[in-house]
């Protein structure tokens, strides 16, 4: 997260071309922060459950 990157209270950077980013293992590209992942996004490590599913075998 570069500096300067301004945050609401909840931690989350504002505005919608900020949304954080990982690697997929999987894919090897890059995928955005989603709404259905707000509550595990540490956890998540994979863009989707086919690449989840991937990686997992
Ligand atoms: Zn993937």
């Amino acid at each position: 997260m570069p500096k300067g990157s301004r945050k609401n209270a909840n931690g989350q950077v504002a505005g919608k071309a900020d949304l954080p980013t990982k690697i997929c293992p999987a894919c090897n590209r890059p995928f955005a922060w989603r709404r259905k992942w707000a509550r595990d996004w540490p956890q998540v490590k994979y863009c989707s459950d086919r690449c989840r599913s991937l990686g997992a075998s």
